[in-house]
């Protein structure tokens, strides 16, 4: 009885503290502010500014959440995310009213890596609710888009939480970025053509070790402002690796089978890259003879769950040790372009059916027009 009451209680309580954090819009950060900060914030401003933020973007995502079909909310998947989503809230609540010693906020960066670990299989437990969902019973059409408009703001704010949380770690805690002329989570001179290289290396190997054949690559750069310069701009790292890696995979999977169908028997045709900085955008162009997308299937592939491929087996079940499948639950493309999106780029795909397709993507190359694209709470719901 009292272990009821109980549980009522804190449950109350956190509806309230959703209802509270979400009746606030996100507070927007350009790359320009984020490497600024970086270099001369400290850690006591960073702890005043995350506080609020942090709750107020995990809150807006609850409340959404609670908007869903109730037969999703019902899925085990889905429960779990949204346990990890209320856990958390409540950590970062309780910073609330503390005053900012060195001890709290220590304790605070903590928080923020515990956080971090508790969160780190989101996207595929979600994805794992949602085909437990479309397998046990049939989805509405309604529902579904309801659904694919939740994932993607969902995801949006998934990819701006963490990274507010790497920079607070990373440039004001004791961990360390990955290099070191990295402000944490950012790269204030993303060299273009060695990221895209080691994505391409990377999905090759996939391709090689699932069709023994890969691809190879055609890679151009023109620098339009500074010819003899070579190509940078202030960026994630590790998103702009994501979307190329994403789109290297499709390319690949789609050449080598484009191929095959074709009985062809002359060398794969390259993947062609071209990338192009001029004074507002960076462009990455990229090019293959993999036959196309039918204009049928043209407004699907962003779709999440949407796949040509057979669906690998289960997206969280650890004990699976098996290789790396190369395509089939359908996340790569729309996950990529929330992440080319969050800076103010985007991302398109054209195709020639029965030929190839062609994949652009933008990026902003002003550092104070790369304001973040965040998801804004609909308060009228
Ligand atoms: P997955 O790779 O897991 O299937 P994606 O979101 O990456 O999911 O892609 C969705 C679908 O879009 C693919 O299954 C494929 O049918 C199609 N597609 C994507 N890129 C290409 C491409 N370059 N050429 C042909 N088809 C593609
Ligand atoms: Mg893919």
């Amino acid at each position: 009885m009292h272990v009821t009451r109980f549980l009522r209680s804190q449950h109350q309580s956190l509806a309230h503290i959703v209802d509270h954090y979400a009746q606030y819009p996100p507070t927007g950060l350009t790359m320009k502010r984020i490497v600024e900060f970086a270099r001369e914030g400290d850690a006591q401003q960073s702890f005043l500014f995350l506080r609020n933020e942090l709750p107020v973007r995990l809150a807006s995502m609850m409340k959404e959440m609670g908007h869903l079909p109730p037969r999703l909310l019902k899925m085990p998947s889905v429960k779990t995310v949204n346990g990890w989503y209320g856990t958390s809230l409540f950590e970062l609540h309780s910073f609330k009213h503390l005053k900012p010693t060195g001890e709290i906020i220590k304790k605070f960066t903590e928080t923020l890596q515990n956080i971090r670990r508790r969160h780190k299989s989101v996207v595929e437990t979600l994805a794992q609710g949602y085909m437990e969902f479309s397998d046990s019973g049939k989805v509405k059409e309604y529902e579904e888009s309801q659904i694919q408009y939740f994932l993607n703001r969902f995801y949006l704010s998934r990819i701006s939480i963490r990274l507010l949380m790497y920079q607070h770690t990373m440039c004001f805690g004791e961990e360390v970025p990955e290099h070191p002329s990295h402000l944490g989570f950012v790269d204030p001179n993303c060299f273009l053509e060695d990221t895209v290289k080691d994505a391409f290396e990377n999905a090759q190997f996939l391709c090689e070790g699932y069709y023994l054949v890969a691809p190879s690559l055609r890679l151009r750069t023109i620098n339009a402002t500074n010819p003899d310069e070579l190509i940078s701009i202030a960026y994630v790292p590790s998103h702009l690796y994501h979307i190329m890696f994403e789109l290297f995979k499709n390319a690949m999977r789609a050449t080598v089978e484009y191929a095959e169908s074709q009985k062809s028997s002359n060398k794969l045709p390259p993947i062609t890259v071209n990338i192009v900085k001029a004074k507002e955008d960076l462009t990455i162009h990229i090019s293959d003879r993999g036959g196309g997308i039918p204009r049928s299937k043209a407004d699907k592939i962003f779709r999440y769950m949407y796949s040509t491929a057979p669906r690998p087996v289960s997206l969280t079940d650890s004990q699976h040790s098996g290789p790396i499948p190369l395509a089939g639950f359908g996340y790569g493309l729309p996950i990529s372009r929330l992440y080319a999106r969050y800076f103010n780029g985007d991302m398109q795909i054209h195709s020639i059916d029965g030929y190839g397709t062609d994949a652009y993507v933008y990026l902003q190359a002003v550092e104070d027009q790369a304001s973040e694209w965040l998801p804004i709470c609909n308060r009228a719901a």
